[in-house]
């Protein structure tokens, strides 16, 4: 089996895989191992037939080994899939689609469609568990055409305008993960459920003073609000820097690479950035490894334990 961690460079990347039945074999062996089981009624063993697709003896459906992966019915060579994706786990702060066409010699639009479905695999885990100290905050992103590059955020109640903007809400644990969702308001209706579906019990959580959080339930929950207006929030662990470092980096992804970016694909975008800040410690080829493994379903459990 390829050990996907062990590929350091583009070059090396480029050079193992330099035909599309090593990129082949590479996911069947992944995959299955000797075992090919059929995508359509789970049957194990399925034979090799003489094109080198599979045929199930139990429901005679032929597949190859892009059956139920990303690269289900794709045309674009698996050599170019792989080196996207090892270029977008090796580039920290994202790969635009100009700069993708470029790199792999691909058209601008084909490099997008590749974005987008590779954006996919970082879709969130909803069964994330955050813990101990968790700072929760709202942000305000994209906006119409005049102010595409503009990005703002006020503090306290004013400039919380949704007309133009589209709210994040966010909550990290302090030395651990993040996670992140579009959502239509940030009143209290609509962040306190988010905030019991994903903080444990017995937490505690670090909010500014919007007055959304004032129904946070006291026998859940620690809340403790920092006065960014008094310049008191860093005394006694009482800040929400956690957060806002997360913030700053979304924002550097998107003012950086993607520049502007429409509400319907913001989720996917914020996706990328939270598996961005929760691998932020695996190296870009362990990212490439996971990044594979996402992509043909197969999940390395050691992989994510790690992801800390
Ligand atoms: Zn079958």
């Amino acid at each position: 089996m390829v050990n996907f961690s062990k590929f350091n460079s583009l070059y090396s990347v480029a050079a193992y895989f330099n035909t599309e039945s090593k990129c082949r074999q590479a996911i069947i062996d992944s995959r299955w191992g000797d075992d090919v089981v059929c995508p359509y009624c789970g049957q194990h063993h399925c034979h090799k037939r003489g094109d080198g697709r599979f045929c199930c003896p139990k429901c005679n459906n032929n597949f190859s080994e892009k059956v139920g992966t990303i690269f289900e019915n794709t045309k674009i060579p698996l050599r170019k899939w792989f080196m996207a994706m090892y270029l977008i786990s090796s580039h920290k702060k994202g790969v635009s689609s100009h700069q993708l066409s470029r790199d792999i010699d691909v058209t601008q639009k084909t490099a997008w469609f590749i974005l987008q479905k590779i954006r996919t695999l970082f879709a969130q885990d909803d069964t994330v568990a955050l813990r101990g100290d968790v700072e929760c905050d709202e942000a305000y992103i994209g906006g119409k055409e005049k102010n595409k590059h503009e990005w703002k955020r006020t503090k306290g109640t004013q400039g919380r305008s949704t007309k133009t903007k589209t709210p994040v809400f966010g909550m990290v644990q302090r030395g651990g993960k993040v996670v992140a969702l579009k959502c239509d308001k940030t009143d209290g209706a609509t962040l306190l459920p988010i905030i019991s579906q994903f903080v444990a019990e017995g937490s505690s959580i670090y909010t500014d003073e919007l007055t959304a959080y004032n129904g946070l339930d006291a026998t859940k929950y620690t809340h403790k609000v920092v006065n960014h207006g008094r310049n008191e929030y860093v005394k006694g662990g009482n800040f929400t820097n956690t957060i806002e470092g997360f913030w700053a980096m979304l924002k550097r992804m998107i003012e950086g690479i993607y520049h502007s970016i429409s509400s319907k694909y913001l989720q996917r975008y914020v996706d990328e950035a939270v598996y961005r800040y929760n691998t932020r410690k695996l190296s870009g080829s362990d990212c490439f490894k996971d990044m594979f493994a996402a992509s043909i379903g197969v999940v390395d459990y050691e992989m994510v334990k790690q992801i800390a």
